[in-house]
Protein backbone atom coordinates (compact mmCIF):
# COMPACT_ATOMS: atom_id res chain seq x y z
CA UNK A 1 0.00 0.00 0.00
CA UNK A 2 0.81 3.35 -0.77
CA UNK A 3 1.01 6.22 2.22
CA UNK A 4 1.22 9.56 2.13
CA UNK A 5 1.14 12.99 4.60
CA UNK A 6 -0.85 16.08 3.64
CA UNK A 7 -1.81 19.27 4.82
CA UNK A 8 -5.66 20.38 4.71
CA UNK A 9 -4.33 23.92 3.72
CA UNK A 10 -0.57 24.91 2.23
CA UNK A 11 0.02 26.38 5.09
CA UNK A 12 3.44 25.94 7.34
CA UNK A 13 1.36 26.41 10.24
CA UNK A 14 -1.15 23.51 9.85
CA UNK A 15 -1.25 20.05 10.86
CA UNK A 16 -0.24 17.25 8.73
CA UNK A 17 -2.07 14.26 8.66
CA UNK A 18 -1.49 10.39 7.08
CA UNK A 19 -3.59 9.39 4.02
CA UNK A 20 -3.51 6.38 1.99
CA UNK A 21 -3.21 6.71 -1.39
CA UNK A 22 -6.22 4.09 -3.09
CA UNK A 23 -7.40 4.13 -6.92
CA UNK A 24 -5.57 7.60 -7.40
CA UNK A 25 -7.33 8.85 -4.22
CA UNK A 26 -6.14 10.13 -1.21
CA UNK A 27 -7.84 8.97 1.85
CA UNK A 28 -7.66 10.59 5.32
CA UNK A 29 -6.50 7.80 7.57
CA UNK A 30 -8.35 8.77 10.56
CA UNK A 31 -11.43 7.48 8.13
CA UNK A 32 -10.10 4.36 6.94
CA UNK A 33 -9.31 4.00 10.83
CA UNK A 34 -12.66 4.41 12.58
CA UNK A 35 -14.40 1.92 9.19
CA UNK A 36 -11.50 -0.28 9.83
CA UNK A 37 -12.40 -0.27 13.86
CA UNK A 38 -16.13 -0.72 12.97
CA UNK A 39 -15.58 -3.68 11.22
CA UNK A 40 -12.68 -5.27 13.22
CA UNK A 41 -12.31 -3.62 16.60
CA UNK A 42 -8.31 -4.22 17.35
CA UNK A 43 -7.89 -0.54 19.53
CA UNK A 44 -6.22 0.82 16.62
CA UNK A 45 -5.78 4.75 17.56
CA UNK A 46 -5.48 6.80 15.01
CA UNK A 47 -1.91 7.79 14.03
CA UNK A 48 -1.12 11.52 13.83
CA UNK A 49 1.50 11.16 11.63
CA UNK A 50 3.55 8.66 9.38
CA UNK A 51 6.51 8.40 12.11
CA UNK A 52 3.65 6.84 14.58
CA UNK A 53 1.65 5.10 11.71
CA UNK A 54 4.87 2.72 10.56
CA UNK A 55 4.98 1.31 14.19
CA UNK A 56 1.86 0.19 13.47
CA UNK A 57 1.90 -0.91 10.09
CA UNK A 58 2.88 -5.19 11.09
CA UNK A 59 -0.30 -5.12 12.65
CA UNK A 60 -3.02 -2.29 10.97
CA UNK A 61 -1.71 -3.95 7.40
CA UNK A 62 -3.74 -6.93 7.58
CA UNK A 63 -6.96 -5.15 8.40
CA UNK A 64 -6.27 -2.33 5.41
CA UNK A 65 -6.23 -5.65 3.02
CA UNK A 66 -9.50 -7.14 4.52
CA UNK A 67 -11.06 -3.39 3.84
CA UNK A 68 -9.26 -3.10 0.26
CA UNK A 69 -10.47 -7.23 -0.52
CA UNK A 70 -14.01 -6.21 0.78
CA UNK A 71 -14.14 -3.39 -1.48
CA UNK A 72 -14.70 -1.33 1.81
CA UNK A 73 -11.94 1.21 0.82
CA UNK A 74 -14.36 2.37 -1.71
CA UNK A 75 -17.25 3.15 0.51
CA UNK A 76 -14.80 6.02 1.73
CA UNK A 77 -14.90 9.57 0.43
CA UNK A 78 -11.70 11.26 -0.55
CA UNK A 79 -9.81 14.19 0.83
CA UNK A 80 -9.85 16.68 -2.04
CA UNK A 81 -7.76 20.01 -2.54
CA UNK A 82 -4.71 18.37 -0.50
CA UNK A 83 -1.55 19.42 -0.31
CA UNK A 84 0.63 16.54 0.02
CA UNK A 85 4.06 16.53 2.05
CA UNK A 86 6.55 14.70 2.57
CA UNK A 87 5.82 10.82 3.94
CA UNK A 88 7.93 11.75 6.66
CA UNK A 89 8.43 15.61 7.36
CA UNK A 90 10.18 15.34 10.01
CA UNK A 91 12.50 11.69 9.99
CA UNK A 92 13.67 10.50 13.28
CA UNK A 93 17.16 10.52 11.49
CA UNK A 94 18.56 10.32 7.64
CA UNK A 95 21.48 7.70 7.97
CA UNK A 96 23.18 8.20 4.48
CA UNK A 97 25.62 5.93 2.73
CA UNK A 98 27.99 7.22 0.69
CA UNK A 99 30.19 5.77 -2.04
CA UNK A 100 27.48 2.66 -1.67
CA UNK A 101 27.82 2.22 -6.31
CA UNK A 102 31.13 1.19 -7.42
CA UNK A 103 30.65 3.55 -10.67
CA UNK A 104 30.25 6.56 -8.12
CA UNK A 105 32.78 6.31 -6.14
CA UNK A 106 34.95 6.10 -9.38
CA UNK A 107 33.52 9.25 -10.70
CA UNK A 108 34.54 11.41 -7.84
CA UNK A 109 38.11 9.41 -8.21
CA UNK A 110 37.56 7.57 -4.78
CA UNK A 111 38.13 3.87 -3.61
CA UNK A 112 35.23 1.67 -3.18
CA UNK A 113 35.21 1.44 0.39
CA UNK A 114 35.85 -2.27 2.34
CA UNK A 115 33.03 -1.14 5.34
CA UNK A 116 30.03 1.15 5.02
CA UNK A 117 30.67 5.13 5.16
CA UNK A 118 28.17 6.68 6.99
CA UNK A 119 27.06 10.07 7.56
CA UNK A 120 23.77 12.02 8.68
CA UNK A 121 21.27 14.75 6.82
CA UNK A 122 19.40 16.68 9.44
CA UNK A 123 15.91 15.85 9.30
CA UNK A 124 15.13 19.86 8.92
CA UNK A 125 16.60 19.85 5.60
CA UNK A 126 13.41 17.49 4.03
CA UNK A 127 11.11 18.48 1.63
CA UNK A 128 8.14 17.40 -0.37
CA UNK A 129 8.15 16.68 -3.99
CA UNK A 130 7.06 19.54 -5.59
CA UNK A 131 8.67 22.19 -3.25
CA UNK A 132 11.84 23.83 -4.30
CA UNK A 133 15.51 22.93 -3.62
CA UNK A 134 17.00 26.45 -3.04
CA UNK A 135 20.70 26.56 -3.91
CA UNK A 136 22.82 29.00 -1.02
CA UNK A 137 24.17 32.21 -2.25
CA UNK A 138 27.60 31.85 -2.62
CA UNK A 139 27.45 27.80 -2.06
CA UNK A 140 29.17 26.74 -5.41
CA UNK A 141 28.41 23.81 -7.25
CA UNK A 142 25.62 22.02 -6.25
CA UNK A 143 24.70 18.43 -7.30
CA UNK A 144 21.75 15.57 -7.32
CA UNK A 145 21.95 12.39 -5.54
CA UNK A 146 18.83 9.82 -6.63
CA UNK A 147 18.90 7.10 -4.02
CA UNK A 148 16.40 4.55 -2.85
CA UNK A 149 15.01 5.19 0.88
CA UNK A 150 14.54 2.83 3.40
CA UNK A 151 12.26 3.45 6.39
CA UNK A 152 12.82 1.87 9.34
CA UNK A 153 9.30 0.66 10.92
CA UNK A 154 10.68 -1.84 13.77
CA UNK A 155 13.27 -0.89 16.47
CA UNK A 156 16.36 -3.32 16.40
CA UNK A 157 20.19 -3.85 17.81
CA UNK A 158 22.62 -6.27 16.61
CA UNK A 159 20.29 -7.18 14.17
CA UNK A 160 21.61 -9.92 11.81
CA UNK A 161 21.60 -9.49 8.21
CA UNK A 162 19.18 -12.47 7.97
CA UNK A 163 16.43 -10.66 10.78
CA UNK A 164 17.83 -7.57 9.05
CA UNK A 165 14.57 -7.08 6.57
CA UNK A 166 12.11 -7.52 9.22
CA UNK A 167 12.85 -4.06 10.34
CA UNK A 168 11.44 -2.48 7.09
CA UNK A 169 8.29 -1.00 6.90
CA UNK A 170 8.63 0.65 3.72
CA UNK A 171 10.38 2.44 0.99
CA UNK A 172 10.55 5.81 -0.62
CA UNK A 173 12.81 8.07 -2.64
CA UNK A 174 15.51 11.01 -1.57
CA UNK A 175 17.94 13.31 -3.19
CA UNK A 176 20.84 13.40 -1.58
CA UNK A 177 21.72 16.97 -2.88
CA UNK A 178 25.05 17.96 -2.04
CA UNK A 179 27.01 21.43 -2.36
CA UNK A 180 29.63 19.32 -3.93
CA UNK A 181 32.56 22.45 -3.91
CA UNK A 182 31.98 23.15 -0.37
CA UNK A 183 32.51 18.73 0.27
CA UNK A 184 35.35 18.69 -1.49
CA UNK A 185 36.78 21.60 0.01
CA UNK A 186 35.82 20.36 3.44
CA UNK A 187 37.27 16.86 2.42
CA UNK A 188 40.61 18.67 1.40
CA UNK A 189 40.44 20.06 4.97
CA UNK A 190 39.69 16.50 6.98
CA UNK A 191 36.41 17.84 7.90
CA UNK A 192 33.18 15.87 8.13
CA UNK A 193 30.64 15.19 5.22
CA UNK A 194 27.93 17.09 7.45
CA UNK A 195 27.34 20.75 6.35
CA UNK A 196 27.77 19.87 2.54
CA UNK A 197 24.54 17.72 2.61
CA UNK A 198 22.73 19.35 5.62
CA UNK A 199 21.63 22.31 4.02
CA UNK A 200 17.67 23.39 4.37
CA UNK A 201 16.07 21.95 1.53
CA UNK A 202 18.64 19.21 0.99
CA UNK A 203 16.79 16.19 1.56
CA UNK A 204 13.89 15.86 -0.73
CA UNK A 205 11.71 13.00 0.00
CA UNK A 206 8.83 11.05 -1.15
CA UNK A 207 6.44 11.13 -3.00
CA UNK A 208 4.88 8.22 -0.89
CA UNK A 209 5.71 5.37 1.37
CA UNK A 210 5.52 2.24 -0.44
CA UNK A 211 4.93 -0.94 2.31
CA UNK A 212 7.18 -3.92 2.07
CA UNK A 213 4.95 -5.66 0.46
CA UNK A 214 4.61 -4.12 -2.04
CA UNK A 215 8.51 -4.44 -3.55
CA UNK A 216 9.05 -7.91 -4.40
CA UNK A 217 13.13 -7.22 -4.42
CA UNK A 218 14.37 -4.03 -3.36
CA UNK A 219 17.57 -5.90 -4.81
CA UNK A 220 16.19 -5.63 -7.85
CA UNK A 221 14.87 -1.61 -9.06
CA UNK A 222 16.04 0.50 -11.45
CA UNK A 223 16.23 3.95 -10.30
CA UNK A 224 16.30 6.95 -12.53
CA UNK A 225 17.12 10.37 -11.95
CA UNK A 226 16.34 13.39 -14.70
CA UNK A 227 17.18 16.78 -14.93
CA UNK A 228 14.39 18.86 -17.61
CA UNK A 229 13.70 15.28 -18.73
CA UNK A 230 17.47 13.84 -19.86
CA UNK A 231 18.71 10.30 -18.13
CA UNK A 232 21.41 12.05 -15.96
CA UNK A 233 21.75 8.77 -13.82
CA UNK A 234 20.40 5.21 -14.25
CA UNK A 235 21.04 2.05 -12.30
CA UNK A 236 19.82 -0.83 -10.91
CA UNK A 237 19.73 -1.40 -6.99
CA UNK A 238 21.37 -4.98 -7.34
CA UNK A 239 25.27 -2.72 -8.10
CA UNK A 240 24.80 -1.33 -4.26
CA UNK A 241 28.35 -2.69 -2.68
CA UNK A 242 26.45 -2.83 1.06
CA UNK A 243 23.18 -4.17 0.85
CA UNK A 244 19.89 -3.09 2.20
CA UNK A 245 20.31 -6.13 4.51
CA UNK A 246 24.00 -5.76 5.37
CA UNK A 247 23.44 -1.88 5.75
CA UNK A 248 20.86 -2.52 8.80
CA UNK A 249 22.85 -5.23 10.28
CA UNK A 250 26.12 -2.62 9.98
CA UNK A 251 24.09 0.22 11.46
CA UNK A 252 22.26 -1.77 13.83
CA UNK A 253 25.73 -2.96 15.29
CA UNK A 254 26.70 0.51 16.58
CA UNK A 255 23.26 1.94 17.39
CA UNK A 256 19.60 1.07 18.59
CA UNK A 257 17.70 1.53 15.08
CA UNK A 258 14.18 2.92 15.31
CA UNK A 259 10.82 3.43 13.64
CA UNK A 260 10.83 6.54 11.14
CA UNK A 261 14.53 6.41 10.91
CA UNK A 262 15.44 6.66 7.07
CA UNK A 263 18.24 5.26 5.54
CA UNK A 264 19.46 6.55 1.93
CA UNK A 265 21.67 3.97 0.35
CA UNK A 266 23.72 5.55 -1.87
CA UNK A 267 23.97 7.19 -5.40
CA UNK A 268 24.48 5.09 -8.37
CA UNK A 269 26.87 6.96 -11.01
CA UNK A 270 25.63 9.98 -13.00
CA UNK A 271 25.88 12.88 -10.72
CA UNK A 272 25.62 16.35 -12.02
CA UNK A 273 25.36 20.36 -11.52
CA UNK A 274 21.60 21.67 -10.72
CA UNK A 275 21.01 25.19 -11.22
CA UNK A 276 18.11 27.77 -11.36
CA UNK A 277 15.06 26.92 -13.34
CA UNK A 278 16.35 23.08 -13.58
CA UNK A 279 13.39 20.25 -12.33
CA UNK A 280 15.25 17.26 -10.81
CA UNK A 281 13.18 13.85 -10.93
CA UNK A 282 13.84 10.96 -9.29
CA UNK A 283 11.99 7.96 -10.19
CA UNK A 284 11.63 4.35 -8.78
CA UNK A 285 8.25 3.38 -11.28
CA UNK A 286 7.72 0.61 -8.31
CA UNK A 287 7.59 4.08 -5.90
CA UNK A 288 6.52 6.89 -8.20
CA UNK A 289 8.80 10.16 -8.70
CA UNK A 290 10.02 12.77 -6.72
CA UNK A 291 10.39 15.95 -8.25
CA UNK A 292 11.79 19.42 -7.27
CA UNK A 293 12.30 22.24 -9.12
CA UNK A 294 15.77 24.34 -8.44
CA UNK A 295 15.74 27.82 -7.51
CA UNK A 296 18.76 30.30 -6.49
CA UNK A 297 18.24 31.78 -2.54
CA UNK A 298 17.98 35.68 -3.19
CA UNK A 299 15.58 34.73 -6.11
MG1 LIG B 1 24.47 10.19 -1.48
Amino acid sequence: MKFVCYKEFDDPLEPTFPGLIYKGKTLPLARVVAVAEAFHPRGVQVPDDLNALIALLPTFSATLKDLEKNKVLDLIWQEVGVTIVAPLPRPNRILAIGRNYADHAKELGNDVPDSPIVFMKPSTAVIASGENIVLPTGVGKVEHEGELAVVIGKAGKHVSEEEAMSLVAGYTLCNDVTARDRQTRDFAKGLPWFLSKGYDTFAPLGPCLVTVDEIKNPADLTITVTVNGEVRQQANTSLMIFSIPKLISYLSDQFALEPGDVIITGSPSGIGPLVAGDVVEVTIPEIGTLSNPVVNEED
